[in-house]
């Protein structure tokens, strides 16, 4: 059975963007070094969002809502003013970050462009990743683009569906085990594990290793000619 149908996750996969957010995270442990050591201050960090990931959803308002929340928590509630309005322009900072493909992005999209329905399945903040598609200059190359509030296999059965064959007929890659990987598997489809250099803590999972539709490349460059070989 023929993949007619490639979804594509969007941060990590196509574009740097957990190294902004590693980033923001070193800037916060320095704002508020004079009252929690750096380790602790991200331990309550990453509670913090994963509290307010059914409030918020996943992208930049959301974590700087959080950095927010865990500055007045391990201050007691003296964090000054001042530290909060640096706090947010930080997170304000993030959504100007440039857009900077991955090794091997755009040779595959065109690559697949004229073989393949490409679909863009993401998650984030609408605003930033219509930036971010919109400066990747990748837009015109995709037949569907669904921003999503979380990736679970109803996500991929529905998004196959609306864009393409459905699910069996589609393959999902990204750097996510627990997003792009494993709830596309459920679905029926391929799930291509395409690992990061910096990978958040909320977006593991164990790997389906001997799932016979699992598999995993080095960098999206691998894409093309492991869709040849299936
Ligand atoms: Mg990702």
């Amino acid at each position: 059975m023929t993949v007619t149908t490639v979804g594509f996750d969007a941060d990590d996969t196509l574009w740097h963007n957990e190294l902004f957010f590693k980033d923001t995270q070193a800037r916060f442990a320095a704002r508020l070094a004079d009252h929690a050591d750096p380790d602790h201050l991200m331990e309550r960090l990453l509670a913090a969002e994963r509290r307010n990931l059914g409030h918020y959803g996943f992208g930049i308002k959301g974590f700087t809502l959080s950095m927010v929340e865990t500055a007045i928590e391990v201050t007691e509630g003296r964090v000054p003013a001042s530290v909060i309005a640096e706090i947010l322009a930080d997170g304000r900072e993030m959504h100007r970050h440039p857009v900077d493909l991955m090794p091997g992005v755009e040779a595959c999209i065109r690559d697949l462009a004229p073989s393949h329905r490409l679909v863009l399945i993401t998650k984030g903040d609408l605003l930033d990743q219509e930036r971010k598609l919109a400066e990747s200059g990748l837009g015109d190359f995709f037949d569907g683009i669904e921003i999503v509030s979380d990736k679970t296999a109803a996500t991929y059965t529905r998004a196959f569906d609306a864009h393409g064959d459905g699910a069996a007929r589609a393959l999902m890659v990204g750097n996510s085990m627990k997003s792009d990987v494993v709830p596309a598997i459920a679905a029926g489809a391929f799930g291509v594990f395409c690992p990061s250099e910096h990978e958040w803590e909320l977006e593991r999972a164990e790997e389906p290793a001997t799932h016979p539709r699992y598999r995993r490349i080095a960098d999206l460059g691998a894409l093309p000619e492991l869709l040849r070989s299936l």
